[in-house]
């Protein structure tokens, strides 16, 4: 696996992440999803996800958004709450030692997009028949507020935790998932025994998403004067060939019975010629390569240079490289290489995962999987720390015109979390001793 400049901890492969069986351990308290959550209590959630809505936080731009959530996490009863050199938030809850539940949510939203396209104000957080509007309502700051009241339930009540939860809520997620939390977790110099990671389920736990690769694909030729193109070697006729060839491979890529199979898709392409009228000698391509299990950077790597051997033409793949500065002023630089991951269904954390759930819906709730990626890549992709998604939301809404979300889902998510933190830190920690 080509791991770039990350400085990586050594990789534990899901497939060797131990198994176990387990009679899931429920601890014998009440569900807070079997109590009445005070409206008054809701309404605050509410209130917050409003303001973070209407705090506009675009990646690289979350200073504000990162104050808003540190003041809410200690106003709540978080404690050690502060903003890290990255500008990630940090909190802790629970015991001072012991097994660590992590907790991950992201501060960064998509751009807005066409302004025209939106019918709401992106940064209003309004209500409409029980919806909040605005961007980053699905994705994911409706799974930040709950999240963290959801968590704001344990730090209020007196029961004792047999373990740590650390909650991070990281920026630059969605340009570069993984990286800014593995910065946090570095500076911590810890690794957490499990990571729950709060982003748009539907409700459903998720265990798993496809990976992906951003590929710079380069074709070279020479420059001539395009009235003697003869004389020259056309990089963009190069590229063309390659673009054909590229389809055709999106046609036969990798399959995985759970995570489907992986894809190729041309982004950008951009022809370098001196003038209108030279011949272009180097044409550069963006490619978004959506990895499936079992699909590595090399084997990635690999396919393209078997399609330039074969069409006979001058180019190069290689990895991109992700640099950019977080607002703090903390470089984060990495190959743009996010591995894709699978818990086992068997695996104890979802067990008790799904136990608990089962306990508080009073139904089995839904296992399944992400489309998109998320810090996931790096705490199981690169980590080898077991990982499951939750949270309220229609993933199918996010990055796009008029995102919104349902309160009443946000509502019923807040003693969720607050339940699944809890049994699982009751669960689990039995393993740890
Ligand atoms: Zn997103």
């Amino acid at each position: 696996m080509s791991t770039g400049s990350r400085g990586l901890p050594p990789v534990t492969p899901v497939s060797r992440i131990k198994t176990m069986p387990l009679l899931p351990l429920l601890p014998a308290r009440t569900s807070y999803a079997r109590e009445r959550l005070s409206s008054a209590y809701a309404d605050a959630c509410t209130d917050f996800l409003q303001r973070l809505v209407s705090t506009p936080s675009p990646s690289g731009q979350e200073a504000d958004v990162a104050r808003l959530v540190a003041d809410e996490m200690r106003a709540l009863g978080f404690r050690d709450v502060r903003i890290d050199d990255v500008g990630n938030v940090v909190g802790w809850l629970g015991a001072k030692q012991g097994p660590i539940l992590l907790v991950d949510g992201h501060l960064d939203t998509a751009a807005v997009g066409d302004p025209t396209a939106w019918e709401v104000d992106p940064f209003g957080g309004e209500i409409r028949e029980g919806r909040l509007y605005g961007l980053g309502s699905v994705d994911a700051k409706g799974s930040l507020a709950a999240m963290i009241y959801g968590l704001g339930l344990l730090a209020r009540s007196n029961d004792a935790l047999p373990g740590q939860i650390l909650v991070v809520a990281v920026v630059q997620e969605e340009p570069a998932e993984g990286l800014a939390l593995q910065a946090a977790l570095n500076a911590l110099d810890l690794l957490p025994d499990w990571t729950l990671i709060a982003k748009p389920t539907e409700m459903r736990l998720v265990r798993g998403h496809r990976g992906r690769m951003e590929v710079r694909l380069s074709t070279f030729g020479r420059t001539a004067h395009s009235a003697m193109p003869e004389q020259g070697d056309n990089a963009l006729y190069a590229a063309a060939r390659l673009v054909f060839g590229i389809e055709l491979l999106g046609m036969n890529l990798m399959k995985d019975p759970v995570l489907g199979q992986g894809t190729i898709a041309i982004t950008r392409f951009t022809t370098h010629s001196s003038a209108h009228n030279a011949i272009p000698d180097r044409c550069d391509l963006t490619i978004d390569r959506r990895i499936t299990l079992g699909e590595t950077a090399s084997r990635v790597l690999a396919e393209l240079d078997t399609l330039i051997q074969r069409e006979g033409v001058r180019a190069q793949a290689r990895i991109a490289h992700y640099q950019q500065n977080s607002y703090t002023g903390y470089k984060l630089a990495a190959d743009a290489h996010y591995p894709a991951w699978l818990l086992p269904e068997d695996h104890p954390l979802l067990v008790q995962a799904v136990a608990s759930m089962e306990r508080s819906l009073g139904h089995k709730p839904e296992v399944g999987i992400w489309r998109f990626s998320s810090d996931g890549v790096y705490t199981v992709g690169l980590a080898g720390i077991p990982t499951i998604g939750f949270g309220p939301g229609r993933s199918l809404l996010s990055h796009a015109p008029n995102e919104s979300i349902q309160l009443a889902e946000v509502h019923r998510s807040i003693p969720l979390y607050a339940d699944l933190a809890r049994d699982l830190l009751f669960g689990l920690s039995n393993l740890k001793r």
